[in-house]
């Protein structure tokens, strides 16, 4: 089987219909640059920044970081690299660079302080990412992906600081890529799916983030284990809220992907395909196995799926239809 999985690796991600959908990786450290390009990823889908913060006492300056997104934008050879700006707080980092970035302990962290709030708190360190980012991207595709959006004027105030660190290097005498890259937004907060139709008004793209959606949409932790068994991204509120930020994303016509671990999940592939999603991001070992789901289907099915899927309020019944469709694809 796994000799099979591995000739999938040139092979396009098509349902039999002739739907392509491209298949990304997401990576949280600059060393899962070959397992991605091995797993035939055809981008980055999602780099998490974090590692640039993690395990260290001051915050990494622009060349450090740089140096770092270079080697990863050179690795991926031509291909896409999404870098999501610093999600710190909540389950991220929160005790570790917290002290750091902000003066007290958040009351409720899952709900402060966290991701781009924290660094539109905090320009100065954000700009030092973006000139970082900048410098990358002249040596491939960039795209800047903003976490726990729920303003436009969020992704505004995130276009400023960029533009800020663009002037940062001309002065220098430096590159710059022209056009700057694309600036998107993870949609992973219900009030940011529910208004999706306004962010993408500022949004050159959208990556659906389903484990923070979930969360939010079901006031279930997605560490704690007390009520992991709760936590259900079949749960059609947060099907419906998919649904209504993709087609947001079509109307619009700016790209839209979906990066939680749902993408990686073969039995909800069908769905996310029927709900008219091409892109997907997932973790490099669950990829080909995606890709093989993908090959199996065919686009008519998958949306007939979705149809039935999305008239079901029981998320045992909807559970029941893809493991149904599942058989039948296997
Ligand atoms: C998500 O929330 O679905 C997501 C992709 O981001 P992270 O898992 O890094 O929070
Ligand atoms: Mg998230």
């Amino acid at each position: 089987a796994r000799r099979g999985l591995n000739r999938l690796r040139h092979l396009p991600a098509c349902t039999r219909d002739g739907v392509e959908l491209s298949l990304m990786a997401n990576i949280e450290l600059p060393g899962e640059v070959d397992s991605a390009r091995q797993a035939g990823a055809e981008g980055i889908g999602l780099l998490r920044s974090e590692f640039l913060f993690m395990n260290r006492d001051a915050l990494p300056g622009e060349a450090e970081q740089a140096e770092l997104l270079r080697g990863i934008v050179v690795g991926m050879q031509g291909r896409p690299v999404t870098v999501r700006t610093l999600d710190a707080g909540g389950d991220k980092l929160g005790g570790a660079l917290g002290p750091r970035l902000t003066a007290e302990p958040a009351a409720n962290p899952a709900l402060g302080l966290r991701a781009i709030r924290l660094s539109l708190r905090h320009p100065e360190v954000l700009e030092d990412q973006m000139a970082a980012i900048l410098s990358a991207a002249t040596l491939g595709p960039v795209r800047i992906l903003l976490p726990m959006v729920t303003e436009p004027g969020e992704i505004v105030a995130a276009r400023r600081v960029l533009a800020a660190a663009a002037r940062r290097l001309e002065k220098r005498g430096e590159a710059v890529p022209d056009p700057l890259p694309p600036v998107g937004c993870m949609i992973e907060i219900p009030g940011a799916a529910l208004a999706a139709d306004a962010l993408a008004e500022q949004a050159d793209f959208f990556a659906i983030g389903t484990n923070d959606l979930t969360q939010y949409t079901l006031a279930i932790d997605r560490a704690d284990e007390t009520v992991a068994d709760l936590y259900n991204p079949l749960h059609p509120a947060v099907l419906r809220l998919i649904q209504f930020t993709t087609r947001a994303a079509l109307r619009a016509r700016i790209p839209v992907s979906v990066c939680g671990e749902m993408a990686g999940d073969p039995r909800l592939v069908p769905l996310l395909v029927g709900l008219g999603l091409r892109e997907l991001s997932m973790s490099s070992t669950t990829l080909p196995r995606v890709k093989q789901r993908i090959r199996r289907l065919t686009a008519s099915d998958a949306l007939a799926l979705a149809a039935q899927v999305m008239s079901q309020s029981d998320s045992g019944r909807i559970a029941d239809l893809l493991d149904e469709l599942g058989d039948g694809g296997r």
